[in-house]
């Protein structure tokens, strides 16, 4: 009963703060829309300029519009320590926090989530994998010689695929239901458009992330006014080696089913090849991005999302990590023990997928289609750029 309450508190708490967040950029876009010095930045502007005023939902679509490359605070004569304290990267990084946990289904999850990101994902994955390390441990079969990574001697095929499917569809229905919330809610009805261009644009922004070239394409600012191209690069590491992983999966599944041909696979198979790319990748990708995260300047991002941002990045570096590891000891005793750690942190990521930082990509690319649509249709301000 008590947690219950306390989870009520922390919702309405939450709602508090999502309209004070709003409410700010409501008043710094007031700001901007007369100013328009960064005008060609990012999307942001363009989509500004089709407003007067901010509801709470353009807050949401605005604020997955950003990518954080914080050019227009380091280009901003209004930032503090003027009077106006206009600071839109910070200010959006709030919302986009508020983001994630309104539209999270199931909403209390999300709360849990934001408050707790690292402990939440590290505690469900030390947590699963200790079950999994008891299980066969209880079996005698923790520490044995002679399984040639034979990975279904010690967890069962169906087994695996009925727990590991059941959370990963869970994962993408809640995330299915988060956005399409979210579109609803900032979606109106308009002249009908080409949708095809529309997506083409939108997918094009999302897999070049155009915006962390911070408008002029020599990168966002991270620590101080320099730019930097790493942020867009150590994305794309993750991304891509995050698509890798999941294609050398799609691979195995449709072996296993259609081909009858089951693990443990050659070093040169398809699924190894890109298992292997994707999880150097993953490794590359999320140690870069947690470095720059440390570094990162505080005036430029929403400190108190860091919790999550450190509890993806955490996720993605140790399933590689063990993934690894357990490609190179597969053959050994230790492969028991590996598998059981492996398992439990593609659980963790399973499992709070919906609630974090894996969200921010879904809305992102929400946010950027419904651009591309909105900028094919006529301003109905008048009275500005497109
Ligand atoms: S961020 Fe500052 S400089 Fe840029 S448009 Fe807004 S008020 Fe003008
Ligand atoms: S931080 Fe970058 S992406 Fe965000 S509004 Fe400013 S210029 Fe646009």
């Amino acid at each position: 009963m008590a947690a219950v309450e306390d989870l009520m508190g922390l919702a309405r708490q939450a709602e508090s703060e999502l309209d004070n967040n709003a409410a700010e950029v409501d008043r710094i876009l007031h700001i901007c829309n007369a100013c328009r010095y960064c005008e060609s930045f990012c999307a942001v502007f363009p989509a500004m300029t089709r407003r007067l005023d901010f509801n709470v939902a353009d807050a949401h679509y605005l604020a997955n519009l950003c990518h954080n490359c914080s050019a227009c605070l380091y280009a901003c004569q209004y930032a503090p320590p003027h009077e106006f304290g206009v600071n839109l990267p910070k200010t959006l990084a709030r919302v986009r926090r508020d983001t994630y946990i309104e539209y999270a289904f199931p909403k209390a999850f999300g709360e849990l989530y934001r408050r707790n990101g690292l402990t939440v994902a590290m505690a469900v994955s030390l947590g699963v994998a200790a079950f999994l390390i008891a299980t066969i441990a209880i079996r005698g079969s923790l520490l044995v010689h002679g399984l040639e990574g034979e990975f279904y001697a010690i967890f069962p095929h169906n087994l695996l695929a009925v727990l590991f499917g059941a959370s990963f569809l869970f994962s993408i229905a809640a995330l299915a239901v988060g956005v399409t919330r979210f579109w609803r809610q900032v979606s109106e009805p308009g002249r009908p458009v080409p949708l095809s261009d529309a997506v083409g644009e939108a997918a094009k922004s999302a897999l070049t992330l155009q915006y962390l070239g911070g408008g002029h394409g020599d990168g966002c600012n991270n620590e101080d006014d320099g730019f930097t191209l790493w942020r867009r690069r150590f994305h794309h590491f993750t991304f891509y080696g995050f698509m890798l992983c999941f294609a050398s999966t799609s691979v195995a599944t449709l072996y296993h089913y259609l081909f009858a041909i089951e693990a443990p696979y050659p070093v040169f198979s398809l699924p190894v090849i890109l298992g292997t790319l994707g999880g150097v990748g993953l490794l590359i990708g999320p140690a870069g991005l947690f470095w720059l995260n440390m570094k990162r300047n505080q005036m430029q991002t929403d400190e108190r999302q860091k919790v999550m941002d450190r509890g993806f990045i955490a996720l993605l570096f140790f399933i590689s990590l063990t993934g690894l590891a357990l490609l190179i000891w597969r053959e050994s005793a230790a492969m028991p023990l590996l598998l059981a750690i492996h398992l439990g942190f593609v659980m963790g990521l399973f499992l709070t997928l919906p609630y974090g930082k894996f969200a921010h990509g879904i809305f992102r690319c929400a946010a950027l289609l419904k651009h591309a649509i909105e900028k094919r249709r006529p301003n109905p301000i008048q009275a500005g750029s497109d």
